[in-house]
């Protein structure tokens, strides 16, 4: 009788397939033969038990991969979606070729202080004229300001799109938003005067400590301590501020976050929502089971307020859905969905006030706070009308 193709394959690292053309072969089983020692197998096939962490970890991921599986099933099933993400390739390619100035590394030199920018602000003067031609012409007028660059409230109040002159750059403000380039230490200084004029939505991602934000060096990390100073109760409005954290997988910060962040800031816990990355053809950017490179990210959501309220307080609100799974095709390094307008409607107030910590990019209606929140507002990143 033939010998079982397994243990073939076990002896020579060649498995052919029965009635088919396929043959599977282990390389470095195939090249042992060639040997009295054996080679080094680039990865461990062998596994080992998961530890404690690593279990409630796994715990959480096969609540969590429920609600992307099925996410990914609706995005799967649609297939005017998956067309149209198919056409957004050109975009993200053009995205990542431009250059940028790094404004991190010119926050700590000397003369940061004495950096200005220069801000043109577009008003409409009157929302239109009559041109020769008998149609009609819109009329705007044109203010620059030059204010300093760091530690300073930068504010473009028009209803259009302010220029920024720096350095010979020129950054993009969208309408009626605000940044505050600082680092964390001067923070403080973005606190409102008056407490009516605080956030009533934070969207926080901070430079959580990871080896991979710190092998490309792509920006600096900070140890989570750091962000126990972060003054969130301050920042928030009278009515309360709905704060969203983004978070990685590692179960040791999720631990963090529960028993010493939120605490800390004051912020009730709510909600978990997903982040779940997909490619331009609509697959997943990685195996989802895989544990130590997950393709979803999480956000934590919970609300934050001056005074301590009863549970009433928030039931005055839209409840915020727990495990909501946004999808999409990841843009540069860490740079997160632009989700600010789907929170919105379970911040308190009824035009809420909208702030971004650790920001790398502005919004409009937004105030944009870290050390580096013109990043992506570089003119070259915009289309010309
Ligand atoms: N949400 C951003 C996006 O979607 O592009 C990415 C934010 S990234 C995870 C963290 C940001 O925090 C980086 O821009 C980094 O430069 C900034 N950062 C690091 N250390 C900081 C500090 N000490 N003070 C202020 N910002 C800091």
């Amino acid at each position: 009788m033939a010998e079982p193709e397994i243990n073939n394959f076990e002896k020579t690292g060649v498995y052919r397939f029965e009635n088919s053309n396929a043959v599977f072969i282990d390389s470095v089983r195939v090249l042992n033969r060639h040997y009295s020692r054996k080679r080094k197998r680039k990865d461990k096939t062998t596994s080992r038990p998961l530890n404690e962490k690593e279990q409630l970890a796994n715990q959480r991921h096969l609540e969590a991969r429920v609600f992307m599986l099925k996410a990914h099933e609706d995005l799967l099933g649609n297939c005017d979606v998956l067309e149209s993400l198919r056409n957004l390739r050109g975009d993200e390619a053009a995205e990542e070729a431009s250059v940028e100035q790094s404004f991190v590394e010119l926050g700590t030199v000397w003369q940061a202080p004495m950096y200005e920018i220069t801000v043109n602000l577009y008003y409409n003067e009157c929302l239109t004229k009559e041109s020769q031609n008998g149609g009609f012409s819109h009329i705007q007028s044109c203010e620059s300001k030059t204010v300093p660059l760091f530690d300073n409230l930068v504010v473009n109040e028009t209803s259009n799109d302010a220029e920024a002159i720096f350095l010979n750059n020129k950054y993009i403000l969208p309408k009626e938003s605000s940044f505050f380039m600082s680092d964390l230490g001067k923070i403080q200084n973005l606190i409102p005067a008056e407490s009516d004029r605080g956030f009533n939505l934070i969207v926080i991602d901070p430079p959580w400590e990871n080896s991979s934000a710190r092998q490309k060096l792509k920006y600096q990390t900070l140890p989570n301590r750091f962000f126990l100073s972060l003054p969130i109760k301050q920042l928030s409005h009278t009515e309360g501020a709905l704060v969203a954290l983004w978070v990685t997988n590692r179960e040791k910060l999720r631990a963090f976050v529960e028993n010493e962040l939120f605490p800390k800031w004051g912020v009730k816990y709510m909600a978990t929502m997903y982040w779940l990355k997909v490619k331009a053809d609509g697959s997943l950017i990685g195996d989802l089971d895989l544990f130590h490179h997950r393709p979803y990210e999480c956000l934590l959501l919970g609300y934050c307020y001056k005074e301590a309220v009863n549970c009433d307080r928030y039931s005055g609100l839209k409840p915020i859905p727990d495990n909501q799974v946004f999808i999409s095709v990841p843009g540069d390094y860490s740079r997160k969905p632009p989700i600010g307008e789907l929170l919105m409607d379970y911040a308190p107030g009824l035009e809420p006030r909208c702030a971004e910590l650790f920001s790398r990019e502005m919004l409009a209606g937004w105030t944009s706070w870290g050390n580096e929140p013109l990043h992506f507002q570089a003119s070259s990143h915009f289309n010309y009308l």
